[in-house]
């Protein structure tokens, strides 16, 4: 199957191209069609299948229409370790050469007043580590009633790490109509829970 199978538009494919990928990983085969028409996702798969593209080229494709208003992201990436949501920012910008979307990144160690000054101008995609994201919230920095599509990356990681209440508070912030793209490499009982609690009729995926 080719990249141009999967239903992406002709500005994405030439970005991928120029990453120098020729042909979809399992989960980027089965998780873009869904994501890209709408659907939730539940993908089971660890790092180095893929599945950053499988959620980033999707959204992209989503918020490729539509403006972000000030302190109201359009999308959020929750990782559970700052140097997992530096990747995903750099996917982003590799991915959205030929797209003019708006990025923050709330991550320990990047300037608070820098990461402000983006979300006053208004961010397409908002990239974070959970207790990041909520310390912003809690300073009256943002909204999360705009989110289109949220994802959650390496759900089990943050599981480990005692984020699960801090996701579970965030998802509650955004509006029910989001799309939900749920990655985790495992699925313990408080994971399945959470998935069970948030996802609406999500399309399964495993690699
Ligand atoms: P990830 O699992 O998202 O961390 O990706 C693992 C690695 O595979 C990264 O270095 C990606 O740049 C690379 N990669 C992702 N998709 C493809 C593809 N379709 N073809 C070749 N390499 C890819």
């Amino acid at each position: 199957m080719s990249f141009a199978e999967l239903g992406l538009s002709p500005k994405l494919l030439e970005a991928i191209a120029k990453a120098g990928y020729e042909t979809p990983t399992p989960i980027q085969e089965q998780a873009i069609p869904p994501a890209t028409e709408g659907r939730d996702v539940l993908g089971i798969a660890q790092t180095g299948t893929g599945k950053t593209a499988s959620f980033t080229l999707p959204m992209i494709e989503r918020l490729s229409k539509g403006r972000a208003r000030a302190r109201m992201p359009r999308s959020l990436v929750l990782a559970p370790t700052r140097e997992l949501a530096a990747q995903v920012a750099e996917n982003f910008e590799k991915y959205g050469i030929n797209h003019k979307l708006s990025m923050a990144l709330l991550i320990g160690g990047v300037s608070f007043g820098d990461q402000d000054a983006k979300l006053t101008r208004g961010v397409d995609v908002l990239i974070a580590t959970p207790g990041r994201l909520l310390d912003h919230f809690e300073r009256g920095r943002l909204l999360l009633t705009g989110i289109e599509v949220m994802v959650i990356d390496e759900a089990d990681r943050m599981l480990d790490m005692g984020f699960i209440p801090d996701i579970e508070k965030i998802f509650k912030l955004t509006p029910i109509t989001r799309q939900t793209l749920f990655f985790s490499a495992t699925m313990p009982p408080e994971i399945q829970r959470i998935t069970d609690q948030f996802l609406h009729n999500p399309v399964r995926v495993e690699v």
